[in-house]
């Protein structure tokens, strides 16, 4: 059986473990944390990051940081993951779902600003399968109407936009005001399992994302010598992942080049040998528009019905290969369909009922991806 995913270990996460363990300080905020910390603001130019324990909790803070009232409205595409609208459902927010774009699952930029009122305070664009979204598109009707930008960058670790307008490349997660990243154990890299990063660009945040990091307290300025005294300052919750899992996570980031390169090779390696059956209109391969990079996050195909979908995953599981679907719409969930303002959302119901994703991590072989293609070909012969 090829399983859909399998987590991937570089062989030192053991041992800085075993460091972080007999280095005395278990608790959060310690070596590992800052190593990884420093790490993303160096590698990526992010402004300010701090760990957490999973991608959810990086989102909760950043609805935090939107200092939300009752009723703001908050626009998250429909097609992503349950964690994405329920951190600002948590604050109060009430949820405005968008439409996917018909070339992929992600935000469709040009509907956007018709869902905009005066009530809007927050868009947040899904980078799905670590591929950037229109961001140069996003960022002007934000602009033009004064919104904050959270970018739910859970699967796009390593993954970069070129703007059409300054010309520039950007990481994701270094576009929007805030970011999340996640190191979820089906994600590039992992934290021992869960983990995730927030991500501020927006200078104005930094005091109060630490704040809200550290409990609601002000322990972060103390222990830097800034203040004499520390105590509770503002809202806040326990954000912070143990030592154990940011020194999990280091022996991951340490190898993140060689992650990715072959990552990056049994993608390759699907869309070429796929090609041919999507050229004979099979099924639609991964979309990378011009703007965005490829982080091979995700192999995924697009079938043309409910049916075709549901079939071609019944012959790769009895062949023995784990193919899944991924999310059901938001909007007509069992929780929010009688929130949701009634509009059809059709591009998302089509994504929730025609993609497929194929295996894809780093122990995969070369050899198992042309068994996978091999048998996806004798399918559709
Ligand atoms: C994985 C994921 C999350 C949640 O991350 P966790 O670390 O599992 O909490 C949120 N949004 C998207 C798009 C994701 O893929």
């Amino acid at each position: 059986m090829i399983n859909f995913n399998q987590p991937h270990l570089t062989g030192k996460e053991a041992h800085y473990m075993y460091e972080a363990v007999f280095a005395g300080k278990l608790s959060g905020n310690g070596k590992f944390t800052k190593r990884c910390q420093a790490w993303f603001e160096e590698r990526y130019g992010f402004r300010k990051t701090l760990l957490t324990t999973s991608g959810t909790d990086a989102l909760e803070m950043c609805a935090m940081l939107c200092e939300l009232k009752p009723g703001d409205e908050v626009i998250i595409p429909s097609y992503t993951f349950v964690s994405t609208a329920l951190a600002f459902l948590r604050e109060g927010a009430k949820v405005v779902f968008a439409d996917s774009m018909k070339r992929n699952p992600n935000l469709d930029a040009e509907t956007l600003e018709a869902l905009v009122t005066p009530r809007t305070k927050v868009i947040v664009p899904v980078h799905y399968a670590g591929v950037a979204c229109d961001m140069d598109a996003i960022m002007v009707v934000a602009e033009k109407h004064h919104l904050l930008v959270v970018e739910d960058a859970a699967q796009a670790i390593d993954s970069y936009y070129t703007s059409n307008i300054t010309h520039q490349t950007s990481p994701l997660g270094g576009i929007g005001h805030l970011a999340a990243f996640s190191f979820h154990e089906t994600k590039n890299v992992t934290a021992g399992g869960e983990g995730g990063l927030l991500v501020v660009n927006d200078e104005r945040f930094v005091r109060r994302a630490e704040i809200i990091w550290e409990k609601g307290t002000n322990r972060a300025e103390f222990f830097r010598g800034e203040v004499n005294k520390y105590g509770w300052v503002d809202m806040g919750s326990s954000f912070l992942p143990s030592e154990v899992n940011a020194a999990f996570l280091w022996a991951q980031l340490e190898n993140i080049e060689d992650i990715q390169a072959k990552r990056k090779t049994l993608w390759e390696t699907y869309y070429k040998r796929l090609a041919p059956l999507a050229a004979k209109g099979a099924f639609t391969l991964p979309d990378i528009p011009e703007y965005a990079t490829n982080n091979a996050h995700m192999f995924y195909i697009v079938l043309p019905s409910l049916e075709a979908r549901t079939a071609l995953i019944k012959y790769l599981k009895e062949s023995g290969v784990g193919a899944v679907f991924h999310y059901l719409s938001l909007h007509s969930s069992e929780y929010y369909k009688d929130k949701h303002d009634g509009r059809a959302l059709p591009q998302c119901d089509r994504y929730a009922d025609c993609l497929v994703r194929l295996p894809l991590f780093y122990d995969l072989t070369i050899e198992e991806v042309n068994h996978i293609c091999d048998l996806i070909n004798t399918y559709f012969q």
